[in-house]
C-alpha cells in the first residue's frame, strides 16, 4: 500500500495503522505494478526496512486528523 506521498507499507501494517500513514497522516491506495517491461532495467528492491512504530501514540494522533 502506498500514501499520496509515496511512503510504502504491507498491508498488516496498514491495517494496524487504521489506514493512515504515521509519516504524514494521509490514507493508502493499493501500489501500482511495476511492469513487466521494466523490472529488468529497475528491479524491485529486496530490502526490507522496519520502521518500528509506538502504535498507541499513532491512533491517539489520527484522532484529531
Ligand atoms: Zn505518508
Amino acid at each position: 500500500m502506498i500514501c499520496g506521498m509515496k511512503c510504502a507499507f504491507c498491508d498488516n501494517c496498514v491495517t494496524l495503522l487504521k489506514e493512515a500513514c504515521p509519516n504524514c497522516g494521509d490514507g493508502f491506495k493499493k501500489r501500482p505494478i511495476r511492469p513487466q517491461s521494466v523490472l529488468k532495467k529497475y528491479p524491485v528492491s529486496k530490502k526490507l526496512v522496519h520502521k518500528p512504530i509506538y502504535i498507541e501514540a499513532h491512533i491517539n494522533r489520527i484522532r484529531n486528523i
